[in-house]
């Protein structure tokens, strides 16, 4: 019997009136383990009113108490990681030790939210004008709502709701259908840290949750992170009604290979950064550029064993480097997608459409798939996959290797690798790219930088977490002060100047 999995509102498990479901499923086994609620718009409603409830007392505390809070629940994080990965490894796929890596990246989200005394700190200038002082300081917005995908269902929440917590806002989760679970184990361990009820609820659903929460008027702010289309779709709904939004969307992260590169660096990174996580990362390398044939013939040789060698495996297998994709329709997408590159005419160099899992076999498993001669008016080459396919793109040059990425349509990731210091220079300084690897195959940001891509890879003006998501989540107030001192200076009917 698959369980049920419902919404968090309020402090609670709830069942919600919403009577859609969808179901959930193990993407090793391909076996239907739960059955998730689709939230209705009065569900939304629910949770949106009661968040807007819990707000005044929530902003009233000091930074310093929600910090402690924050600072409890990262204790239960740490202690509970592995709890939380085997959950996310059930319903995603993904390998327990990859599980356990995003969910260290968002305790270092929760961790520099602890630091919110100091990240509320004002500005102030003394004396503006004569005894007048002005400050600044930052406040809350109110209720705000996390959308997010379902390839990392612990790490993207959690680049959102620390800091929204932080600064003193309630907030609304809505995560993916697909992985369900792990928000209501981060609800419940949000409650046992001492987070006060209606703070931080979950809405289960779909378009329907998710349009609830565009529309309602107690929603002052979105973040999303998914799907370029839909992520378009949400900023122009959200922005339609007055709505602060930080949109993310889909990838396509090249690495440019340079003739001068440690090459065994370069592959052991390149098999990390395309393979891991069956390439279901928005930082997944999906394309490679060598510099030169020479390079590239070099490059396809060395991968080329690597990818069959790959060990392939449920998420509980402790040896896999890579576990199945998330759906059996993502799967379907993903061999279509090996199809329509062979009919294109790339070069494919290890198929990885028939992989079998043995003892697996209703997974959804597929192999590394590597194509060489990919050009870029290929669908392969323009589309994003989100599947274990490398495209090779031979290039002459670096003028050449670095075009090809600022004319892409995306620009989330991307990284050189070159032992040049002028090459890595003028690649950081040069390209339309939001988050840019020297030497480094997925460059992360940490949680004290924010994270976010260009082009159709960000849809506002603000990255998460870090610097720009305590901006994102807080508004600006400034105040100009005078105490009365018995000179009285007469009506004043100038624009106020210092004189
Ligand atoms: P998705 O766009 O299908 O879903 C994301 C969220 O939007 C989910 O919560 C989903 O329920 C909701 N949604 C789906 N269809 C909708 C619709 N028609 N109307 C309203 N809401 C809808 O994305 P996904 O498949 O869950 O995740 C994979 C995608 O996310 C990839 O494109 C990947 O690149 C992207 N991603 C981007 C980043 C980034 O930082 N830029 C990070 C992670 C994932």
């Amino acid at each position: 019997m698959p369980k049920q999995i419902a919404h968090y509102i309020g402090g609670r498990r709830v069942v919600g009136e919403g009577t859609r479901t969808s179901p959930v499923f193990n993407p090793a086994t391909g076996e239907q383990t739960g059955s998730v609620r689709l939230a209705s718009k009065n569900d939304v409603d629910r949770a949106v009113t009661t968040a807007s409830a819990a707000f005044a007392d929530w902003s009233a505390k000091t930074p310093l108490r929600r910090s402690r809070i924050l600072n409890r629940f990262l204790r239960i994080l740490e202690e509970r990681t592995q709890e939380l990965a085997a959950v996310i490894s059930s319903e995603h796929g993904k390998v327990q030790s990859d599980a356990a890596g995003e969910i260290q990246r968002g305790m270092e989200v929760v961790e520099f939210s602890t630091g919110a005394p100091q990240l509320l700190k004002g500005e102030i200038t003394e004396n503006v004008g004569s005894r007048v002082d002005s400050y600044s300081l930052r406040q809350p917005l109110g209720v705000v709502a996390g959308i997010t995908p379902f390839n990392f269902p612990a790490m993207v929440p959690m680049w959102m709701f620390p800091v929204a917590l932080a600064c003193g806002n309630c907030f609304v989760l809505k995560p993916s259908e697909r992985d369900p679970s792990a928000s209501l184990l981060i609800a419940e361990w949000l409650k046992e840290a001492g987070l006060p009820d209606g703070v931080f609820n979950v809405v289960q659903g779909d378009k329907e949750a998710v349009d609830g929460l565009l529309e309602h008027p107690d929603v002052a702010a979105i973040s999303f992170v998914g799907s370029t289309p839909i992520a378009k779709y949400i900023y122009e709904s959200a922005a339609s009604t007055g709505k602060r939004c930080q949109a993310l969307g889909g990838a396509k992260n090249h690495m440019i290979i340079m003739p001068d590169a440690d090459m065994d660096q370069a592959v052991d990174a390149l098999m990390g950064a395309a393979y891991g996580s069956a390439g279901e990362r928005c930082m997944a390398i999906s394309v490679a550029v060598p510099v030169g044939e020479q390079t590239a013939n070099e490059l396809v040789t060395r991968l080329t064993p690597r990818i069959r060698g790959l060990k392939i495996g449920p998420g509980t297998d402790p040896e896999a480097e890579m576990g199945p994709l998330v759906t059996d329709q993502h799967l379907a997408k993903v061999r279509k997608y090996i199809d329509i590159g062979v009919k294109e005419g790339a070069e494919l160099v290890v198929d990885g459409r028939d992989f079998r899992m043995q003892g697996f076999e209703r997974g959804y498993f597929v192999g590394g798939t590597l194509f060489d001669h990919v050009s870029p008016d290929m669908t392969i080459y323009k589309e994003e996959i989100f599947g274990p396919v490398l495209s090779v793109v031979r290039t002459k040059d670096y003028s050449e290797a670095a075009s090809l990425i600022n004319k892409h349509e995306f620009g989330n990731g991307t990284a050189i690798f070159t032992r040049d210091g002028d090459a890595a220079r003028e690649f950081a300084h040069q390209i339309k790219v939001g988050m840019v690897g020297i030497n480094v195959p997925i460059p992360v940001p940490m949680a004290f930088h924010s994270f976010g891509g260009w082009k159709a890879s960000l849809f506002g003006d603000h990255h998460m977490h870090g610097p720009e998501g305590v901006r994102f989540y807080t508004r600006l107030k400034t105040i100009t002060s005078r105490w009365p001192t018995g000179i009285r200076a007469g009506a004043d009917f100038v624009m106020p100047t210092m004189t």
